[in-house]
């Protein structure tokens, strides 16, 4: 038996950040979370190889003093926490100061950094944890790190790497999810010398999505929107005809950490249900913000899961929030002719949890998310919501009392549990003679035609009909 001996400090810490930096992913992604942590709105991020060759994060935040550069690159420095206690009220993103020790212990680091208030800036060179350079530098506000060499004193580590084209792979998809979940900042990724993407970083979901998915996805788009008293469902999901071969497009957020979660993705696609054919698969980014005391997170930083304590209502409702969010361009007939859901009665939407879960019921249906969309009586006279979307329909005489004249009674009932596609042409291809029969009379809610033909009046989906165009 050998004898027991000290492992000196420079193999304790290649073995802490074997356990922090198992890949290029695993740097990329704390560099990146230094970045938001220091108040960055751009942050660039490019690999060279994979991210085995190079890794450089540049970021226009806050920077490091000089004087605390250096520790900075010390293990369990942190400028985070200052005692165990605040663990539990941290919001920032690395908490254990193990990043950058890890990181430069394994590679050769360059950290360039300058604060608001210093004339001159800070580069430190660390190679396989060993200062070797620190100097002064004029360079701009905010931090770059570069890590090349990755492994380049761990040859056993680095033979476990996949492809460098599929750690480039896991690279991206990282910064896309961070991306997603940080629309208020602008991110670019470069790969071997080429930008993949960048982000507008002006806070919306939506543009963001569409630099990162493109326009088919994008003009797809419905909004999610679900508030109980103890979680929140926010997101976009496309409309079912946007659908996949793989799950890939189904991406969720638990208080903004990425999840990858098949209880989460199998209450997304019930949502779907009956919109999607059989091994077909939604796209779908859903932000789930929920009290930490109900769920169980794991701080391990590697780790994309988490527990929740509730799992089959928090799952129960996302389907309800996003069968809401699909049958909301119908629901809209079903609120103007009842009028009595009960946003009807202030115009506020009710507490989810004071209605049943039951996505078939009206009050279910009119509580969500739909204060611009729901009609109420007054929908032609002072509703401000009204008053924001113009609506020109000339051929009606409209009155608070009477909404609707016309001579022939519509015959349509309150209670009707959905609208029936109405068959307008016998024809089932499109063909242009009919169109002299009919005339479109306007338009409501940018989406709705309204057509009258003898005595028929249709609302079509302008959507649907591009669809039915398309298809043909
Ligand atoms: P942690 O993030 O857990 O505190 P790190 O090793 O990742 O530990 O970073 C150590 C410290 O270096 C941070 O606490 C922070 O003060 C500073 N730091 C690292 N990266 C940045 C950055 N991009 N911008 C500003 N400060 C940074
Ligand atoms: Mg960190």
């Amino acid at each position: 038996m050998n004898e027991i001996i000290l492992l000196d400090s420079e193999t304790v810490d290649k073995i802490a950040a074997g356990e922090v930096v198992e890949k290029p992913v695993n740097a990329v992604k704390e560099l990146i979370e230094n970045s938001i942590d220091s108040g960055a709105t751009i942050i660039s991020v490019e690999i060279k190889n994979g991210g085995i060759d190079l890794i450089r994060v540049t970021d226009n935040g806050s920077g490091i003093p000089t004087d605390q550069v250096k520790s900075a690159f010390l293990r369990h420095a942190t400028s985070k926490l200052s005692s165990i206690k605040d663990l539990e009220s941290l919001h920032s993103l690395g908490f254990r100061g193990e990043a950058l020790s890890s990181i430069s212990a394994v590679s050769k680091t360059e950290l360039i950094t300058k604060t608001g208030n210093e004339l001159l800036g800070t580069r430190a060179v660390v190679e396989g944890g060993k200062l070797c350079v620190f100097e002064n530098i004029g360079v701009p506000e905010g931090t770059t790190v570069i890590v090349s060499q990755l492994f380049y004193n761990t040859p056993a580590r680095k033979k476990f790497l996949k492809s460098a084209s599929g750690e480039a792979a896991a690279v991206e998809d990282l910064v896309e999810k961070i991306a997603l979940s940080h629309p208020g900042i602008s991110f670019s990724f470069t790969a071997n010398s080429k930008v993949r993407f960048s982000t507008p970083g002006n806070g919306i979901l939506k543009d963001t999505i569409y630099k990162l998915m493109g326009r088919e996805v994008y003009s797809r788009l419905l909004d999610v929107e679900l508030t109980d008293p103890v979680i929140t469902i926010r997101g976009c999901i496309a409309r079912p005809e946007y659908n996949l071969a793989t799950r890939e497009g189904e991406i969720f957020f638990v208080n903004d950490r990425f999840i990858g979660s098949k209880e989460l993705s199998y209450a997304l696609e019930q949502g779907f249900k009956n919109f999607l054919m059989q091994h077909r698969f939604p796209f779908g980014v859903l932000f789930i913000d929920i009290d930490p005391k109900l769920i169980d997170v794991n701080v391990h930083p590697r780790k994309s899961e988490i527990k929740f304590f509730d799992v089959a209502c928090v799952c129960e409702l996302v389907t309800k929030a996003v069968n809401d969010a699909l049958r909301e361009p119908e629901l809209i007939p079903v609120a103007t002719i009842g009028g009595t859901g009960p946003s009807a009665d202030n115009g506020e939407p009710a507490p989810i949890s004071q209605v049943s879960i039951d996505s078939n019921s009206s009050i279910a249906a009119t509580q969500q998310g739909l204060e611009e969309n729901v009609i109420t009586e007054d929908f032609f006279g002072t509703n401000a919501a009204a008053e924001d979307k113009p609506v020109h329909i000339e051929p009606f005489e409209t009155s608070k009392t009477d909404l609707i004249h016309t001579d022939k009674p519509l015959n349509i009932k309150s209670d009707i549990p959905r609208y029936e596609q109405s068959d307008m042409f016998e024809d089932r291809l499109i063909d242009d003679k009919p169109l002299k029969e009919y005339t479109i009379l306007g338009q409501v809610f940018d989406t709705y035609w309204l057509i009258s033909q003898g005595d028929n009046l249709f609302l079509m989906d302008q959507h649907a009909a591009h669809e039915k165009i398309n298809y043909e």
